[in-house]
């Protein structure tokens, strides 16, 4: 990141997030390159990003979204004007199902006993696909709490629980088993797909192969994944979709924040104007330690100080960093890789302020997009 993009965010007031408009259109051009030499389509899930005043951009390069329920479908019906709208719940709500048969072009089920629930409804619009989502019982995934295939997962259909008589009406099958991975993990995963479900997709117009690809990383195999989707593409005529969420704003927005306070406890302390808990909740939960800019890793710089938050929590520490100089009151911190699951994630713990969302447009100039204040924590108790 240059250093002209950091004079853009120094002004701002904090905490802030700010999502980087020229990283975002990178992103989504290398998202309409597999889109172009696959044929594929590729969805963002909203889950990971619903920064809705930048769905038009998204619009411009991808086919449309995925949503994990009403609202989010709600959301792009309304913010992404005439694209594509996915919708995949655990399970769905009798009173939201009419809506979602309204807004959606798809609408996946996650076991045999939901679309037995719905079919009659969804059997009269013949203009909505209507898929299943599979559990392959394979991933490679360590953290459980990000592992659609652990143990007694809830999430998908297995082979041994699959009903083959009950397909009438069902055009899809999605699957979804990967975080953050690379197109090597997809390729084996592939594998198993097809080894146990490749028999009925002689039946199905189009397979979804869920989120977790990071094809917006710099080191990701580009050429492996367009061959992998082409393969099954023509192996099987099927219709390929994608549902990337974290590689739609990878690395393209920061969280700005200010030192409110220096203080010691065998360390130096930093206290900051920003939580973990509440504004990138994720650091406490993956965990991990992002990144903030003109800092290294503790003990690598001269002065390394613990970034915590100005909430009681006392876990709410960011991470230790180093730095080549002192730390001021006042100094501001700049997060990065803060677009994606952070303002969708965010709460009010502790009566902890939101932070205002800007955008940082391609000419360099900042737009505010969002402020918040008292009422957006007391209209929610
Ligand atoms: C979370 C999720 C995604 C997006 O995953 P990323 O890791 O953000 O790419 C896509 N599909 C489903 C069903 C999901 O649950």
């Amino acid at each position: 990141m240059s250093e002209k993009v950091l004079s853009h965010l120094m002004p701002l007031p904090t905490p802030c997030y700010v999502i980087d408009e020229q990283a975002l259109t990178d992103n989504l051009k290398l998202l309409q390159r597999v889109e172009q030499e696959t044929g594929c389509h590729v969805l963002l899930a909203q889950k990971a990003f619903s920064a809705y005043h930048v769905y038009p951009l998204i619009a411009s390069y991808i086919s449309g979204t995925t949503a994990s329920g009403l609202f989010e479908a709600q959301l792009a019906y309304e913010e992404m004007g005439n694209k594509q709208i996915h919708v995949y719940a655990p399970a769905f709500k009798d009173e939201d199902f009419d809506e979602l048969l309204r807004i959606c072009d798809h609408i996946v089920f996650n076991s045999f006993s939901q679309w037995k629930h719905f079919r009659s409804k969804a059997l009269q619009h013949p203009e909505i696909e209507f898929g299943l989502r599979i559990n392959p019982e394979y991933s490679e995934i360590e953290t459980d709490i990000y592992n659609p295939c652990f143990t007694n997962s809830r999430l998908g259909i297995t082979l041994a629980s699959f009903e083959e008589k009950e397909l009438e009406g069902i055009s899809g099958l999605h699957f979804h088993t990967m975080c953050e991975q690379g197109a090597d993990t997809l390729e084996r995963t592939l594998r198993v797909v097809e080894e146990k479900f490749s028999k009925y997709f002689h039946r199905m117009k189009w397979l979804n192969f869920g989120g977790g690809h990071h094809i917006t990383r710099p080191d990701y195999d580009l050429e492996k994944l367009i061959g992998c989707v082409n393969d099954i593409r023509n192996r099987y005529g099927v219709d390929i979709y994608l549902e990337p969420g974290e590689a739609v704003a990878l690395n393209a927005g920061y969280l700005v924040t200010s030192v409110l306070d220096l203080v010691k406890n065998n360390m130096d302390i930093a206290i900051v104007d920003t939580s973990a808990a509440c504004h990138m909740p994720d650091v406490l939960e993956m965990p991990y330690r992002p990144a903030v800019i003109g800092s290294q890793d503790p003990g690598v710089l001269p002065y390394t100080y613990r970034l915590g938050a100005p909430t009681c929590l006392a876990g709410d520490v960011i991470g230790d960093y180093s730095f080549d100089h002192p730390l001021q009151i006042g100094d501001k911190l700049v997060f990065t890789d803060m677009s994606i699951y952070s303002m969708v994630k965010n709460n009010t713990f502790n009566g902890m302020p939101l932070p205002s969302i800007y955008l940082l447009k391609s000419d360099g100039t900042t737009r505010l997009l969002k402020q918040f204040g008292y009422e957006d924590f007391k209209s929610r108790l």
